[in-house]
């Protein structure tokens, strides 16, 4: 079997073929990986404990398939092209033959540091290609990374080594995004304090930031290469490892609470990883892929490291932001590099969007042939704007739905293949068993329902574990429905039997009976022609059960509030119905939201409550400071 679908009529016959045997068919998927040793048995499982194996027996290493198997024949095609957050300052490409001398050197860098297989390490670095290479060190050697995202504050790095008990941390001085520089080393300091298990700290220069440099424990990345360049760089064999021996520690966004540490394993995650990216994005030999998001998160992981480099594809990376210099700068990066495929987030498109089609206009991007969005449900209005604007017409869209815990995308349309409806994520891919359900765990048959997302059997790419603590992944995913994996997100099969997520289960209100998503009534409230973006919750109301408040940031200052609140009523009825009009509008000026884009509703919810005495965690929260504000105009509403 090949490893691309190409046309509908095979991805029917493909998908059939991999829900009666599914055995057989990841055996044959995984036919197209570099093994060791092939595997004694496919899969093992219950969602009971749960226990879930894949490939059981088999011996790899996820880097040989991501490096070592390409540099014969793909040596010297760029592996990574990495555009600095200065445009003009040079870009870097380091080629497959490149990016694997210098995984071998710094492999050789954190064996010289005491790193074995199996020990903990923290990444904490910006967006340079150096994060890649310390990634895929750790992986070549066994260890197992946990990136920090770049922004986290001390706090959030403290919570994250300890949880895992790190026994190193790679950082540099600072780091670039957009106008500011971020003192990395200076955080870990601070962070460090906290944490008995770190022995030693890697720090790499980029941004010339003044660092304190504690003896005995701090060493300088570019010192640790001398050394090993001095011992003549000895090659550095990837260690073999068990199929199911920890590759990777990563916390979730933390949207609906405390961040949870997911685990992923060599090789179910390679297979899933590299099978879905060359799929939904249908990736063609010499074409250029750009996905936007951090390497913080499991979008990069998954879909700018393993993903395209098992597939031996060009992955572009860029250490800035996109509305800096301008809000042209993802255009720019397109026409430099000529990218082919562009992956990125709603809330990029949303902000791109309200900057104005001036920073679109004049730049080249005949060379897109395909677009993708993941992380929150996209609106219409801007999956019109990003397919009219960006993909002229012709690109098609991949809606890609998936989580942290997935390890890649479950449900996404396959590039060119699938049909595609905006806002929906469409239909599930290959090996892929979503059921819908009821509050009871009913399944809720046949289309046109919409109900509780769940996946009824596994995939090779699925969380094993939360790191040191298997009754809270029991009790998150495994224990609201009995022998299902619950997904936590809200969903509509409609008529065709495509599907679209409608948010977190959480987020469906109950407005007088009637179960409303409340992604459906952001995006009402988005086609207004002054709503930049929304946020809609619920709150406690007298007669409806539940009301609809909704935080609004406008794009032009209106002096009549009033008006602008009854022309978003008008527009919501128009499209939903009165049902969904909000009961309450409250402009704002930003949102609270993650470092990864997403809105934190607990908190929002809590407002609309009135109750802002305890709004839970709020370390992942990209600025803070909004909160207060948000805080004080609920007053004046109430
Ligand atoms: P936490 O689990 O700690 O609350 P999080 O869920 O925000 O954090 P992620 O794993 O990054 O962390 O996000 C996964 C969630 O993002 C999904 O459950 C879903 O709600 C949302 N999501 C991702 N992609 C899409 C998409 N294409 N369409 C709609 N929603 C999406
Ligand atoms: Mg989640």
């Amino acid at each position: 079997m090949d490893l691309q679908i190409k046309s509908f009529e095979e991805y029917q016959r493909i998908y059939q073929y991999s829900v009666e045997k599914p055995e057989e068919f990841w055996a044959e998927i995984a036919e197209h990986f570099y093994w060791r040793r092939k595997w004694n048995k496919v899969l093992e499982w219950n969602f009971k404990e749960p226990n879930i194996k894949w490939f059981e027996g088999a011996r790899l290493n996820i880097t040989e398939n991501c490096l070592d198997r390409h540099v014969y024949k793909l040596g010297d095609k760029p592996a990574i092209i990495w555009e600095p957050n200065d445009p003009n300052e040079a870009h870097r490409v380091l080629t497959y033959k490149q990016l694997l001398d210098k995984v071998e050197q710094f492999s050789n860098v954190l064996k010289n540091n005491g790193i074995r297989k199996g020990d903990r390490v923290c990444i904490y670095l910006p967006m340079v290609p150096e994060l890649v290479i310390a990634v895929l060190a750790c992986a070549r050697i066994g260890a197992i990374h946990s990136v920090v995202f770049g922004g986290f504050s001390a706090q959030s790095i403290a919570d994250r080594i300890n949880d895992a008990d790190c026994r190193l941390v790679i950082t540099a001085d600072g780091g670039f995004r957009g106008t500011k520089q971020i003192a990395l080393k200076s955080i870990v300091d601070d962070a460090l304090v906290q944490c008995k298990s770190v022995e030693r700290v890697i720090v790499l220069t980029r941004t010339r930031t003044p660092v304190s440099m504690i003896k005995g424990r701090d060493v300088w990345w570019e010192d640790e290469i001398k050394k090993v360049e001095t011992q003549g760089n000895p090659p550095c064999p990837a260690e073999e490892m068990n199929a199911e021996d920890l590759l990777f520690i990563l916390y979730t966004s933390g949207s609906t609470g405390k961040p949870k540490g997911v685990v992923h394993t060599c090789a179910g995650y390679m297979v899933y990883t590299g099978y879905t990216f060359t799929n939904a994005f249908q990736y063609q030999p010499d074409e250029v892929y750009f996905c936007t998001a951090d390497i913080g998160w499991i979008t990069g992981h998954s879909y700018i490291i393993y993903g395209p480099l098992s597939q031996g594809a060009t992955s572009l990376m860029f250490e800035g932001v996109p509305n800096w210099p301008d809000a042209g700068r993802l255009w720019d990066i397109v026409e430099k590099h000529k990218v082919n495929i562009l992956y990125t987030a709603p809330t990029a498109i949303r902000s791109l969007m309200a900057a104005g089609d001036q920073y679109v206009e004049g730049k080249d991007l005949s060379t897109i042939t395909k677009l993708g969005t993941v992380g929150e449900p996209i609106n219409e209005e801007a999956w019109h704007w990003y397919d009219q604007k960006i993909g002229k017409g012709k690109a098609p869209i991949v809606d890609t739905w998936w989580q942290t815990e997935t390890g890649g995308f479950l449900i996404s349309p396959i590039a060119g293949v699938t049909p595609t409806v905006p806002g929906y994520a469409m239909l599930p891919l290959p090996g892929v068993q979503p059921i819908l359900v009821d509050e009871n765990g009913q399944e809720i048959e046949g289309n046109g329902v919409s109900g509780n997302l769940c996946i009824k059997y596994p995939w090779p790419g699925m969380i094993r574990t939360t790191y040191g603590d298997h009754e809270r992944c029991r009790q998150t995913y495994f224990s609201v429905y009995e022998n299902l994996y619950f997904t936590g997100d809200g969903c509509l099969r409609d008529e065709n039997g495509y599907y679209r997520i409608t948010g977190r289960v959480d987020d469906v209100l109950n407005v007088s009976g009637h179960r409303i998503g409340t992604a459906e009534v952001e995006n009402a409230i988005n086609m207004h022609s002054d709503v930049i973006e929304s946020a809609v919750v619920g709150y406690p109301h007298p007669v409806k059960g539940q009301g609809i408040y909704a935080f609004v940031i406008a794009s032009q200052h209106h002096t009549d509030e009033d008006l602008t609140r009854q022309d978003i009523n008008q527009t919501v009825s128009r499209i939903i119905g009165a049902i969904a009009k909000p009961d309450k509008i409250q402009f704002v000026s930003g949102l609270p939201k993650t470092r990864s884009g997403k809105i934190m509703r607990r908190i929002l919810r809590k407002i609309a409550e009135g109750d802002t005495s305890n709004l839970g965690d709020t370390t992942t929260l990209l600025d803070p400071a909004v909160v207060d504000e948000i805080k004080e105009g609920a007053e004046k509403l109430r």
